[in-house]
C-alpha cells in the first residue's frame, strides 16, 4: 500500500503530538497482539493477526517513549489505580503461540518488562491442531473457488462475492462446532492432512507447558482464554460454563496457579460469562472495545487495542483518542462553570 506525502505528514505529526498529549491525559491501555512472527505475508499469521518482531519491538519503545510503564493486569486494576491519572501499559498476547517465545519473550526478559498470556488451553503440548487452525490451513492450502465451492455446497448458499476473511468467519460464527467439525471433515476430504503432518505443525505453532513456566519466571502473567477457543455468543449456559472452567481448571492444576483474568475469544460474549467469571473468582474481562481505559469501567469489560503490523495506525489512534478525551474535559469543564454561574445569579 502506496502512502501519500500527506499521510506521511499526518503520521509525523501524530508521532511526536502524542508524546505532549500522553502526558496531559495519562489514561491505562491494555495492547493485544497475537503472533510475533518474522514471515509476516503468511496468510495464516494475517487471519490470526501478526505483528512483525521489529516492529513490536518499535512498539514497545514507543509506549515507553510516551512515559508508559508496562504492568500486569492485576496491578494495573489494584488499589483504584484505574480512577488515578496513570501511565500504566498491559502487553497482552492472544491464544498461545510459539512465536511469543521466539521472538517477543527473548525481548521483554532482558527489559524485564511484565506481559500477559490469554491462554486456549486445548493448544498446551498438543499434537493435534486447534480446530480453528485447522480449518485455515486447510482452506488456505486450496484454491479459492474450490474454498467457495465448498462452503457453498456445505452451507447451501451461492453468495459469490466472498474472500477468504468472509468464508472463514462466516463458518467460525453462524453454526455449532459439530457442524464446522463436519466442515473441516468435509475439507478434509479434499486435501487429506496426515496425523504426522499434524502433529509437526502442531509442534511448530504451539507452547509447551515448559515454556510457558520458563516465561513466568521472567513477567509473564497467564490467563484465561477458553479452553477451544468456541464462539461463545451461540453457547448455553453449561456449554458457556464447560469452555471456561476447563480452561480455568487447566491453568489452576497444570500450571499451578490460579488465573485472575477472561479474554473474550474473537471478542464475542454472551449473557452467562460475567456470572460465570466472577463465580471462578476471576478479577475481570478484556474484550476488544478499542480505546484506552476510564476512570468508570466496569473490571469485567475492559477495552483492549489490538496491535497488528501497522504501527502507524497505533500514532493516529492515539492522537484521536488523546484529542477526544482533551475536548471532552474541556466540555465538562465549560459545563460546570455555566451551571455555577447560573446558580450564583439565582
Ligand atoms: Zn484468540
Amino acid at each position: 500500500m502506496r502512502v501519500s506525502l500527506l499521510d506521511k505528514f499526518e503520521i509525523v505529526i501524530c508521532f511526536f503530538a502524542n508524546m505532549l498529549l500522553a502526558r496531559l491525559v495519562s489514561r491505562p491501555i491494555i495492547l493485544c497482539f497475537h503472533c510475533i512472527e518474522q514471515n509476516i505475508d503468511n496468510l495464516f499469521y494475517q487471519i490470526i493477526g501478526v505483528t512483525s518482531p521489529s516492529k513490536f519491538t518499535k512498539i514497545v519503545k514507543y509506549f515507553r517513549l510516551l512515559g508508559y510503564r508496562f504492568a500486569s493486569l492485576d496491578e494495573m486494576l489494584k488499589d483504584q489505580n484505574l480512577k488515578k491519572p496513570t501511565r500504566l501499559a498491559a502487553l497482552t498476547f492472544d491464544d498461545g503461540f510459539k512465536n511469543i517465545y521466539q521472538y517477543a519473550y527473548p525481548f521483554l526478559k532482558e527489559r524485564k518488562i511484565p506481559f500477559t498470556l490469554f491462554l486456549t488451553t486445548a493448544t498446551i503440548d498438543s499434537s493435534e491442531l486447534l480446530w480453528l487452525h485447522k480449518l485455515i490451513i486447510l482452506l488456505i492450502a486450496l484454491p479459492f473457488n474450490v474454498v467457495n465451492l465448498l462452503y457453498s455446497q456445505f452451507y447451501n448458499t451461492s453468495n459469490k462475492s466472498l474472500n477468504i476473511y468472509d468464508v472463514i468467519n462466516k463458518i467460525v460464527s453462524n453454526k455449532e462446532k459439530k457442524d464446522i467439525l463436519r466442515f473441516i471433515n468435509h475439507v478434509t476430504f479434499r486435501i487429506p492432512i496426515s496425523n504426522e503432518t499434524e502433529k509437526e505443525i502442531a509442534n511448530r505453532l504451539y507452547l509447551t507447558v515448559d515454556e510457558l513456566l520458563e516465561m513466568r519466571e521472567y513477567g509473564l502473567s497467564i490467563q484465561a482464554h477458553g479452553h477451544e477457543h468456541l464462539w461463545l455468543s451461540d453457547l448455553s449456559q453449561t456449554e458457556t460454563y464447560k469452555e471456561i472452567y476447563s480452561c480455568f481448571q487447566y491453568i489452576t492444576q497444570i500450571l499451578r496457579r490460579k488465573p485472575s483474568f477472561y479474554g473474550l475469544a474473537f471478542g464475542v460474549s454472551n449473557p452467562f460469562i460475567k456470572e460465570i467469571i466472577s463465580e471462578l473468582g476471576l478479577n475481570g474481562i478484556v474484550t476488544s472495545e478499542r480505546r484506552l481505559l476510564d476512570k468508570t469501567d466496569d473490571p469485567y469489560c475492559l477495552p483492549r487495542i489490538s496491535v497488528k503490523n501497522d504501527n502507524e495506525y497505533i500514532y493516529r489512534f492515539l492522537t484521536r483518542w488523546y484529542l477526544s478525551a482533551i475536548m471532552k474535559k474541556i466540555k465538562s469543564c465549560q459545563f460546570r462553570s455555566f451551571i455555577l454561574r447560573h446558580r450564583k445569579r439565582i
